[in-house]
Order: C-alpha cells, then structure tokens, then sequence
C-alpha cells in the first residue's frame, strides 16, 4: 500500500482554506484516496492526481453529501470531516480523540444490538450502511460504512470509513411504513395491520387455551351523511367516530379502521358475552349521539356483529367471517343493535340474501299488501285515522313482517319503487273510505332524502283525488341527519303541499326535544318501547312522556302512543294526557275490506281489551334441550326460558333442590337447580343470570371452550348418581 508523506505539497487542506486535519490522522485516510488516484501500474504517487484528489475529497465533504472518518485501533477518532462537528453542535478539535462511538445513540432493541457499532468494532468486522442515529443536534441519521485496516504484518491499526446523511430517506420510510400500517384519515390501524395483529393473537392465544373477541362494526345512514353533506364531512365524521370508539375501547393498538364505514375491535382474553354485550350496546349508544360536523349537526347509528375465539372460530379469518355474519343480522334486526355470532346464523345470511332476490319481483308479482291498524283517540275510543302497514305474501314463507324486509328494501336499493307503491296504494283506498278516517303512510329516511319525494306525493294525491290534509307523513329522528338546508326545504315542500307530518318512533333513538321546535310536525309518536319502560318500577319515562306531552300541547302538536297491549299502560297513557293510542289494545292493524266495513257503519268506535297488565318478558318456547345430571344427560323440551330460570319438561318426579347442568347447545350450559317439581314439569333457577344476545333471546354469558369439551366427557364415568324417569319411558310404562 502506497502512503502520501506528510510535508508534502499535495497534502495542505489549508490551500483550499478548509480545517487543517490533524498530524497522524491524515496519513491512513489519504493514503486511501492516493490509491485511487495512484497510476495503474503503481510504483509511484503522483503528486498532481494526489492533489486532485484531495479537492475532489473536499469538494465532496463540503458538498454535504457524505463524511469521512478514521479511528486507530482504540476505536479513538483520527479523523472526521467538518459537516459531523457541525451536526453535533460541537468543535471538531474536541472530538478527535473521543471514542467513535460517542457521535451515535445507542441501539435500543436487542435486535439493533446484534449489529451495533461497538459490536461490529471490536469484532473488527467490516461493515456498510449502518444507521447510526446523531448522538446530539436535531434528529439525524447516518448510514456510516466501515473498513478495518490491517498493517503488513496483519496488526489492526484501526477504521476507515465514510457515511452520509439519511435522515429524509429514513423519515419516508417511516411515513410509509406508517401509511402502510395506519388509516390516514383516524390514525386508526388499518385493515392490513389489525388482521395480522389478530393471527398472532390467535396464534399467541391457542395454546395457552386463551379467549379473544372482536366486534365488527358498521356505521348506519353513514352514505347519507356523504350524500347529503359532502366527502369532507364524512371524513369529519369518521375522524370523530374514531375518538368515540377509542374513548370506550382505552387500546389504540386494537381498534381499527378497516375501510369506509366499518371499523373492527379486538378483545383480548374476553368471552364474557354479559360485558361484551355491554360493551357492544356503549359502542351503539355512543356513536348514535348526535355530531357536529362543519357546523351540521348528524346523527347516525350503528350496528355490531361480536365473534369469540375459539368457540366461533380459532383463525382469523373464521373469526372475521363470523363476525360479519353477526353483523349481517344486526343490520337485518332493524340496525342499532348488536348480535352475537351463533352457527344458525350462516342459514339467516342465506335466507336473507334469497328474500333480496325475491323483493325485486315481489311488487310486479303482486305479493305486497296493505293492512291499516286503527289510531284511536284516548278519551273517546273513536277511530280518528290509521296507519298503513305493508306486508309481504310470500309464496313459500308466508307473510313477512316489514321490520325485516324495509331494511332489506332500504339496502338493495329498492325502498324508492316500494315506497312509491305504498304511497300510490294507499291513496287511491282512502279515497275510496266512507267518511274522512285520515292516513298515514311511514317514509323511509331514504325516500326523504329524495328531492323528488314532494313530486310524488303530490302526484299520488291528484291522481287519486285524496285530500292533502287526510295524509300524514310518518317519518324518524334519523332525517335530522345534518340539519342541512336540504332536509329543511323537504319540510318546506312537503308543507307547501299541505300533508301532516308525524315524528314517529320518538324515544329510540336519540330524542332531542330541540328540534321540535324547529320541524313542522303535527304529531309526535312515543315509541312502545317508551311506553312500556314507564310502566316498570324507578322508570322515569313516564315523567319524560309527561313533559313531552307538554311540550306538544304547547307547540300544538297531537301524541301518538304506539304498541300499547295492556289496559294498565292504556290507564297511564290516559293519565298522562297522551292524545291518540294505537296497539292491540284497540287493534291489530286490518285489511282495506273490514276497514271500510267499520267505517260504513259511521263513526268507529273500538272498546279497549286487553290483559290487566303486561306479560313479564318470559319466552314462551318448544325446544328440545339437555338436562346433565351426575353421568346422565336427559332430553327435555324447554317450555318458557327467562333470564333467571327456565320451565322444563320430560323427567318425572326431580325433588326440589336436584341439581343440573342445562346443555342449551354451542357449549352453552348453564348450572340449574329446580325450584318446583309437579309430576314431569320442573321450574328451575340458574345459578348465574342469562344476558341479552342482541337478538332479543338469551344466552349464557360464558361458553364451555372446545378444549375443555373432550376432557369434560372423559370425567363422566365412575359416579353413580339417581336417575330420573323420563316421560318418553313414562308413556311407554
Ligand atoms: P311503525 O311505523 O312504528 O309501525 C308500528 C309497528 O308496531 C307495526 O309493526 C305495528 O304492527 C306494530 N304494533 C302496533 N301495535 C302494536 C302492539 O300493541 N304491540 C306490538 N308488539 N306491536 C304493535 P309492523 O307492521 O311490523 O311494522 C314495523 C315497521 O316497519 C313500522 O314501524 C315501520 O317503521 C315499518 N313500515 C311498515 N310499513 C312501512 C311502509 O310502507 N314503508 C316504510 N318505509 N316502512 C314501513
Ligand atoms: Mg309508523
Ligand atoms: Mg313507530
């Protein structure tokens, strides 16, 4: 190796008015750049190409694209260009002499510290584009190569190296790795993320035979929000969505965006569906409070479908797909509402995706009909209008309730024709009614965000010759989605015709009484829901109804009752002052022909009847069950099931205080002990309450896990506990 001489001409930086390197340090690093430089056939240095040599060198270190630098065989600086000193904020003479490593931070994960710097030095290894972050300054990173040098005799005399400046390079990875990771619109992880977060807690969790939830969730009205408000809005709303999800979840890491409206959560060691339920229903009650989105004022709703690892699933994508299908029936259940996975519900999804196929013709086959159930005034139980309510005839499954093919209809995009039928429908029988029963007609939020909506009521009503002011125009809370001067010219128009507009289903979702004083309605209808918390005990509906009340008469408004059954609710709603009822306390809602039969016969007047009071919630039911006791198991049909105990029937004979496992299928079983026995009936209490399963059925809150169900099964035998008789042996004695 050929080495420059110090002295000599072609080695004074000075000449070009740089820092003088000092004595030593030169010698090893110039040498390099003399090789280089060195003519092809060696021998000797050219002091011309050597001086060359060194500009170019200076011209590089100044140009700011890279460093030099040389150590001896401490690991102690020899040399280092200018631009380091600079970055660090510190003198370049202070740091000749220091170790090396004291220009970088050191590496802070086990993984950096297999190829840090003090590692790769003291192996002498050589290396290339390490990156070093600044020990001082701004933030900066370089990626820093290394040779170690070697006399002839083979001694280490120490580095050589070079590095440059990655900081911005380093910085867009970061941003892109981020972007890879992470939904830019929430700062939420996004689907890539969230999914290979879940396989590895799957694959972490199944050994060690722990549980893991997720709820799939899914925003309801959102594309109206985006219709009717605009992209930005949306956006908006999505980044507020975000904070709400995140202020009940607390784990960032685990919820995630997974794309336009729907968003996913992951429960680590949850199955208890008790406060997985919960939790659902704060996530539904949070994200449909109302927004405030450049300056708009939305709300929407929110649907969650809930799967739990391993019982509905033990990889990801199970677990996801079954999510989704509980999802899928939330939204089919009326949206709101949250739904746990369960293994009959890949049949439902079937059903339902048939029924979407079936609505297309249903209208030209003719297989939907209107009912009309009777609007009674309170005080006099005369008949002052009614509603009408679509069915569907289906020719295999017979009459389908609205309340699961409206939003079948809502979603396929296929309310718009429905609505319009129903409208025109409508119209043209109350034309025809004896006497001037009024009619009102639900509209979906969808027909209201329709700006032809005032077109085609007033259509119907000249063609079929209906008096504006007979029709009453049933419409949700949900179209105050954005009171935007959209939904405010609707109310104009429809106003403009002379229709009546009713609030209906008022008390289910988010019931501001402020607005009422801005919309035109002529009637507020109080939910059944409402009505029936009022009658239970501590319930304060019965006040809000009061004040609601009030606050019609004030604005002239009328009040509509709906679904009351019992004569005790008909009583409170009396005593409330609420104008008008409808339920089956009067009627049920009737065909065209036995309408106009009641209204031939001149004012219509239905006497209430009833029972007394409302049946408490217990599930009447015929389902075959099993009933575990010590080594035996027993089919028994389960007749009534509420959360605390269950009527059961099929052994003869159970002393009260037998004790049982009640096997209600999925590894659902619950501990029961009997309560009464009478021949072959029993009432049995459940150790530990049932909870809602979002469907509005009930289920276990804990599941058996499929790991423990084989080991379970071996631990029968042995014991030898009473046998009871059951009635199929019964019958055959
Ligand atoms: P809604 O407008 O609140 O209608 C009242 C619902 O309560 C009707 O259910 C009615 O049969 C039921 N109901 C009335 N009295 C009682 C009672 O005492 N006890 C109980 N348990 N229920 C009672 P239906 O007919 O199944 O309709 C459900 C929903 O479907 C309606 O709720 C309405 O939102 C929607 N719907 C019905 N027809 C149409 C329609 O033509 N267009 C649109 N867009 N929606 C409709
Ligand atoms: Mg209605
Ligand atoms: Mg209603």
């Amino acid at each position: 190796m050929m080495t420059m001489q110090q002295g000599d001409p072609a080695l004074r930086p000075d000449d070009d008015g740089g820092p003088s390197v000092p004595g030593g340090a030169e010698r090893g690093f110039f040498g390099k750049i003399g090789d280089r430089f060195a003519p092809p056939r060696g021998g000797q240095s050219l002091p011309l190409a050597a001086h060359d040599a060194l500009l170019l060198l200076r011209n590089h270190e100044d140009s700011g694209q890279g460093w030099f630098w040389s150590t001896d065989a401490d690991g102690r600086i020899a040399y280092l260009s200018e631009a380091v000193a600079d970055q660090l904020g510190r003198p370049l003479g202070t740091l000749i002499g220091q170790a090396f490593t004291t220009l970088f931070l050191p590496a802070d994960s086990a993984a950096e510290r297999q190829r840090s710097l003090p590692f790769l030095l003291t192996r002498q290894s050589k290396f290339d584009g390490l990156a070093l972050r600044a020990a001082q300054g701004e933030e900066c990173w370089w990626a820093v190569s290394g040779r170690p040098q070697f006399e002839a005799g083979g001694r280490f005399t120490g580095y050589r190296g070079s590095g440059i400046d990655v900081t911005v390079q380093r910085r867009s990875a970061e941003d892109a790795s981020r972007l890879a990771l992470y939904d830019s619109l929430t700062g939420l992880a996004n689907r890539f993320n969230i999914s290979r977060r879940l396989d590895t807690t799957l694959t972490t969790f199944a050994p060690q035979q722990r549980s893991c939830a997720i709820m799939l969730i899914d925003l309801d009205r959102f594309k109206q929000v985006n219709d009717t408000l605009g992209h930005p809005a949306g956006d908006a709303l999505l980044r507020q969505v975000a904070e709400r999800l995140l202020k009940i979840v607390g784990d960032k890491e685990m919820v995630s965006r997974l794309g336009g409206d729907e968003f996913q959560v992951i429960l680590a060691d949850q199955d208890d569906r008790g406060k997985l339920g919960d939790m659902a229903s704060d996530i539904i009650a949070s994200l449909s409070q109302p927004y405030s989105v450049e300056g708009s004022r939305c709300i929407i709703g929110a649907s969650v479908g809930v799967a739990i690892a391993p019982f509905d699933g033990m990889t990801s994508e199970d677990l996801v797909r079954n999510a989704d299908l509980a999802l899928y029936a939330a939204k089919g259940n009326g949206r709101g509402r949250f739904r746990f996975y369960s293994s009959d519900l890949h049949q439902s999804a079937e059903d339902r995706r048939a029924l979407e196929e079936d609505l297309r013709d249903a209208l030209v086959r003719g297989e939907m009909e209107l009912t009309y159930q009777p609007v009674v005034r309170a005080r006099s139980n005369t008949v002052s209008g009614v509603e009408a309510l679509v069915r569907w005839n289906h020719p295999e499954r017979g009459t389908i309730s609205p309340a699961l093919f409206i939003p079948i209809a809502e979603e396929a995009n296929l309310i718009w024709t429905l609505g319009e039928w129903v409208l025109r429908k409508a119209c043209e029988d109350a034309a025809r009614w004896p006497g001037d029963l009024r009619l009102a007609v639900n509209v979906s939020p969808i027909q209201f965000a329709n700006p032809d909506l005032p077109r085609v009521i007033a259509h119907a009503l000249a063609a079929t010759g209906l008096a504006p002011e007979r029709l009453e125009l049933e419409i949700t809370e949900s179209v105050f989605l954005g009171d935007s001067a959209e939904t405010a010219a609707m109310f104009t128009a429809l106003k403009g015709i002379g229709v009546r507009l009713a609030l209906d289903d008022f008390g289910t979702g988010y019931s501001s009484l402020g607005y009422l004083q801005s919309a035109p309605f002529d009637k507020i209808k109080i939910d059944q829901s409402f009505v029936r918390g009022a009658t239970q005990k501590g319930s304060r509906n019965a006040a809000i109804i009061a004040a609601i009340v009030a606050l019609a008469e004030a604005l002239e408004m009328e009040t509509t009752a709906e679904g009351i059954e019992s004569l005790d609710q008909l009583d409170l709603i009396r005593k409330l002052n609420v104008s008008h009822v409808q339920g089956y306390v009067y009627s049920k809602s009737v065909a065209n022909d036995e309408l106009i039969g009641h209204a031939e016969a001149g004012s219509w007047t239905i006497a209430p009847a009833g029972p007394a009071k409302q049946r408490n919630d217990r599930f009447q039911m015929f389902r075959k069950i099993g009933a575990v006791h010590g080594n035996h198991r027993y089919t028994v049909v389960m007749r009534n099931l509420s959360a605390t105990g269950a009527f059961i029937e099929g052994m003869v004979d159970v002393p009260v205080g037998t004790r049982f496992v009640i096997d209600f299928g999925e590894g659902q079983l619950a501990t029961a002990i009997v309560r009464r026995s009478k021949k072959h009936q029993q009432g049995v209490e459940f150790e530990q309450s049932l909870v809602a399963d979002g469907n509005g059925g009930l289920c276990t809150r804990h599941r058996v896990s499929p790991y423990l169900i084989a080991a379970a099964s071996q631990q029968t035998g042995g014991l030898s506990l009473p046998t009871f008789t059951t009635t199929s042996d019964w019958a055959e004695n």
